[in-house]
């Protein structure tokens, strides 16, 4: 079996769950889920950098953040 084609496939679908981590900025209330192996998710993470660069963005689970932040 061939993982890496399983791991892609399983980010594709963007499953989101409350442990996920997330990238957030707390100036913005703006956050990003985090799917490492993803390269699309990689673009997007890029796009959110350059949105909040100078922003304080912190790292954190999903849960902790998705009732007060909205989604980049
Ligand atoms: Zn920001």
């Amino acid at each position: 079996m061939d993982y890496s084609t399983y791991d892609n496939e399983i980010n594709f679908l963007e499953v989101e769950h409350k442990y996920m981590r997330t990238r957030a900025c707390i100036k913005c209330r703006e956050y990003i889920t985090i799917h490492p192996n993803n390269p699309i998710n990689q673009n997007t993470l890029k796009s959110f950098d350059k949105k909040h660069k100078g922003h304080t963005v912190i790292t954190v689970e999903l849960n902790e953040i998705k009732d007060q932040y909205q989604k980049f």
